[in-house]
């Protein structure tokens, strides 16, 4: 099969990449052209994934489109934008149609759990990566960035942390992958669901927010940096699931601060939002707040400071960058 054969029957012909709103013209031309109402900007996002880098090799051809689709489009998710479209640009060390249509299927059931449409990329021989460009598209200076936390604002989570840094020795074949918590966990590592409702809610609320993908309080390092503020996190209000507490034992706190790939939102509330927040998104949780200072301060259940554990359940995730 030639190159625009495969391109034509896994990637132009798929579900993801047919007529979509904000999409003038898709795959098929030099350049894909998108549509933006007035007043809104284009938030552009690239992340590469490297075989044996950020993914095992082998692994289900499914499971990584889905993944690889939901790992960029949380980049959207952390700026409060609506996704409209994303581009792959595909290198692959041999044309396997099997691995070709699993993977296809992968990146259409996220697209469509996304709304996002597939509109162009590139397609080469070599080492096993891909390269996804997403946009999105959210009202002019409305985008939450990294840099506006104040002291006295909240720092909250959208959800449970750690699960991804958790299922990583069932992804390696390292631990038993048998029951529903590892099914949980594995389903949390290859089909992460950007939390795109809860960032554009946030439009206009939070001071500052980004994805948590290198870890808590690395993450949480780029917003106490960024907003010229000190980050105090409770280690015991920081949510696990009860998937990872049954799997990971006494590891689960540590993979919850210091793994990566969890692809929740962290970001800073002003109070006056808190109740709005607890109404509409009971699965966020507070876990400190910003104070004048710099950088990530950790307190135990007794409120006083403790050493942060160090990244180490990362094999595949995005500190291998
Ligand atoms: P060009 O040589 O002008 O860069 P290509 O021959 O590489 O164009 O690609 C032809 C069309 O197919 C373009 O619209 C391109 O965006 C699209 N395309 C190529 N590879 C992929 C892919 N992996 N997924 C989606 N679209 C692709
Ligand atoms: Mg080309």
């Amino acid at each position: 099969m030639g190159e625009f054969e495969l391109i034509r029957r896994y990637f132009a012909a798929a579900p993801c990449a047919q007529a979509a709103a904000g999409v003038a013209l898709g795959i098929g031309d030099d350049c894909a052209l998108l549509q933006l109402p007035p007043g809104q900007q284009l938030a552009v996002s690239t992340d590469s994934l490297v075989a044996g880098v950020h993914f095992p090799q082998p692994c289900d051809p499914f499971l990584l489109g889905q993944r690889a689709l939901a790992v960029s489009v949380s980049d959207l998710a952390a700026m409060g934008a609506e996704p409209i479209a994303f581009t792959l640009a595909l290198t692959l060390p041999e044309v396997r149609e099997d691995w070709l249509d699993g993977f296809a299927r992968g990146l259409a059931r996220m697209a469509r759990d996304c709304a996002i449409a597939l509109v162009g990329g590139d397609t080469t021989r070599g080492p096993l990566s891909l390269t996804l460009s997403v946009f999105g598209r959210l009202p002019a200076g409305q985008a939450l960035t990294r840099g506006g936390a104040r002291p006295g604002d909240l720092l909250c989570v959208g959800g449970s942390l750690g699960d991804g840094a958790g299922a990583l020795p069932l992804v390696l074949g390292e631990q038993s992958s048998a029951g529903e918590h590892a099914d949980y966990l594995l389903q949390r590592y290859w089909a992460p669901q950007p939390q795109l409702a809860l960032g554009q809610w946030l439009r206009g609320r939070a001071t500052a927010a980004l994805d948590v993908s290198d870890g808590l309080l690395a993450d949480c390092g780029h917003i106490a940096a960024a907003s010229a503020v000190a980050l105090q996190i409770e280690r015991d209000a920081v949510p696990l699931s009860p998937a990872l507490r049954a799997i990971a034992g006494v590891r689960a706190t540590d993979c919850a601060l210091a793994g990566g790939d969890d692809y929740r939102l962290a970001f800073t509330l002003p109070p006056e939002h808190l109740a709005a927040l607890r109404a509409q998104w009971p699965e966020a949780v507070v876990i400190g707040r910003a104070l004048a200072g710099q950088g990530v301060r950790l307190l135990d259940g007794q409120g006083c400071l403790i050493e942060p554990p160090r990244a180490g359940y990362q094999h595949f995730g995005s500190n291998g960058d």
